[in-house]
């Protein structure tokens, strides 16, 4: 019996190469979801077998197991046994293991095969099981798990054409298996695994030597956070030194096109929303893209390369002393990308008060919507100076000092809530230790593209409404049938009507209308003064800049950046707490918390900038 092929799911354990295979199958043709009714991503993809034939792709959380113990693990389990709603039951399988972890990942084998959809078995990561003297018997192994089983490696792609056709040829089922009576009782089924693994001649590889000397370095008590903190600081100071260049490219084409468009367009007022509003406001958001980018080409090698996990390690060893688990630390690291998928992913947390607490805390940590505000204020107000000799300078210092002072608030917070409303016993931190690996392009490349469509997205929505919003309120009430001077239009009552409130932080009504603005998402204030400026007739980062330095005082600026550190300025991870934590209760509490202590710290900030200056 033959049949085509429509739906086919990807399922393997955590760090097996699932991405990386589902990448080079699919290429581009990719889109991303959310799996009705759960926070768990969806990523699915089309394939081409031939001129006129797809199928389509789904790739699944990683799992070790198929207990429905967590969210990952029951929406794999559902998809794959056909009762997850709207996703149509996958016609085949493609099982991804680690060829040079097989006594752990044969472990998922049993429950996925008994099953019985169409099974590959992809064994991944062949240049490494031979670099390291592994073997293994595909042709036993198939013969042990009924159904066939191919080495690759799909990073190098090796062999990779093998998948290719079994996607291709008509799969008959899997002939029954000699499986253990209860296939989703672990114990059972790693009996099982290590019985077929011996029979297959698997030949685990040696550890790699190198993996041991470099983790008795990166994990030393002393070397591993001195080690720590030096990769931290030469990546701040790559992303103001390394970025410059491509900013000021950006921020030359916006400018020129900025012009260009200012001369073609007739006097009007759509020239003035065109320039004034939209490229003004958007423009100066758009500048900051390259150094999101190097932030994130950062984090991707970090990651891909496995030095992350163990600094996960050194950290651990803090977060247990706030009485956090260190499950909270990738959420937490994820936040430096952005509060809302980190958020998201405190779901593989099961203690619900760690939980919570985690979702408390996880806006502190320095997203990356705060560093064009963060970036811009400082460059404005922080002349470039050496601080340790070539390796820092006094803004990348200053940046880092920001970074830092959100990981404070972060870990005091969790210390008062964890010691008070959110006690819990410590439970330790198991994590898998991947092995060291020299990241790819591919990866990295999809990675930024991912990044890169975020930021433009938000760019093309949420800043480019604020920016029309904003240019309507500036230009209304027409006085004579013209514009108001800013000052008295609607825009400039709002701001004063807040001024009073700000006054003694420091910000005056132009700053108000950027924070108010800015409630919608943090980088918002910073195409606001784009807009306001550039309707004032400056415009451009460099004229943001300048018009900044006549609004802001020293001890103003350093008022306004402790203030983004604190102050909760993102309507999207509001929604999200609401959501995860099933309620307004915790949402409202922290909004309330973070802005009542970003006042108070950018007060604070401002008298002791003002004292020492
Ligand atoms: P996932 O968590 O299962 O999606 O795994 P990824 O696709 O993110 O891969 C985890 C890591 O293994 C990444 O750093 C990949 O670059 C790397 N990797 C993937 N496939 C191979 C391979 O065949 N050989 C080697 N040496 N590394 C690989």
């Amino acid at each position: 019996m033959s049949f085509a092929l429509k739906t086919v799911a990807v399922v393997g354990p955590p760090n097996s190469g699932k991405s990386t295979l589902f990448n080079r199958l699919t290429g581009l043709r990719q889109k991303v979801a959310n799996f009705p009714g759960v926070t768990v991503e969806q990523h699915a993809g089309q394939v081409r077998l031939s001129e006129d034939r797809e199928i389509e792709l789904i790739d699944l959380p990683g799992v070790y197991s198929l207990n429905p113990r967590s969210d990952d693990e029951r929406v794999t389990h559902d998809v794959l046994a056909g009762e997850m709603p709207g996703v149509a039951r996958p016609d085949a399988v493609l099982l991804i293991l680690d060829s040079t972890n097989l006594g752990r990942h044969l472990v998922l084998a049993a429950p996925i095969l008994s099953l019985g959809r169409p099974t590959l078995v992809v064994l991944n990561m062949a240049d490494d099981l031979r670099a390291r003297g592994g073997e293994v018997d595909t042709a036993a192994l198939a013969r042990q798990l009924g159904a066939p089983v191919v080495l690759i490696s799909a990073a190098k792609d090796e062999d990779v054409e093998a998948v290719f056709e079994f996607l291709r040829s008509a799969m008959a089922a899997p002939a029954p298996l000699e499986l253990p009576p209860v296939l989703q009782d672990v114990p059972h089924c790693r009996q099982w695994a290590s019985r077929v693994g011996r029979s297959a001649g698997y030949l685990p590889p040696a550890p790699p030597i190198w993996t041991r000397r470099l983790d008795a370095v990166f994990l030393h008590p002393i070397w591993g956070p001195l080690i720590f903190a030096v990769v931290v600081v030469a990546v701040f100071q790559t992303i103001f030194t390394g970025a410059r260049p491509l900013m000021e490219g950006v921020e030359r084409l916006i400018a020129f096109s900025g012009g260009w468009l200012g001369t073609v367009l007739p006097a009007g007022a759509w020239k003035s929303l065109l320039v004034d509003g939209v490229w003004n406001g958007v423009g100066s958001v758009l500048v900051f893209l390259p150094q999101i980018l190097l932030l994130f080409l950062f984090i991707g090698v970090l990651e891909d390369s496995g030095y992350l996990a163990r600094a996960a390690v050194i950290a651990d060893r803090t977060m247990a002393r706030v009485g956090l688990q260190g499950k909270s630390f990738i959420p937490l690291l994820s936040a430096y990308a952005c509060a809302v998928p980190a958020i998201m992913a405190t779901r593989t947390i099961e203690n619900r008060r760690d939980r919570i607490a985690t979702i408390l805390i996880a806006p502190f940590m320095t997203c990356s919507a705060r560093l064009p505000v963060y970036t811009l204020v400082i460059a404005a107000f922080i002349p470039e100076k050496p601080v340790v000799g070539p390796f820092l300078g006094s803004r990348a210092a200053a940046l880092l000092g920001l970074y830092l002072l959100g990981f404070v608030a972060a870990f005091l917070t969790a210390r008062v809530l964890k010691s008070s409303v959110l006690r819990t016993e410590h439970s330790s931190f198991v994590l898998e230790m991947p092995p060291y690996r020299r990241p790819t392009l591919q990866s990295l490349g999809l990675r930024l593209m991912e990044r890169a469509r975020v930021f433009l997205r938000r760019a093309g929505t949420v800043i480019l409404g604020v920016s029309v919003v904003l240019w309507i309120l500036a230009n209304l009430p027409l006085d004579q049938g013209r514009a108001p001077k800013i000052e008295a239009s609607l825009a400039g009552m709002v701001g004063r009507t807040i001024e009073p409130l700000i006054r003694p932080l420091g910000f005056n009504w132009k700053i108000g209308i950027g924070l108010i603005s800015s409630l919608a998402a943090r980088e918002v204030i910073v195409g606001t003064l784009g807009t306001i400026y550039g309707l004032e007739g400056e415009s451009q980062s460099a004229g943001i800049q300048e018009a900044l330095r006549h609004d802001l005082t020293p001890e103003g600026a350093v008022a306004l950046l402790v203030f983004f550190a604190f102050a909760m300025q993102c309507m999207s991870t509001v929604a999200v707490v609401r959501r995860e934590t099933g309620g307004w209760k915790w949402p409202i509490l922290q909004f309330t918390y973070m802005g009542v202590l970003a006042w108070l710290g950018a007060f604070a900030a401002n008298r002791v900038t003002m004292l020492i200056r």
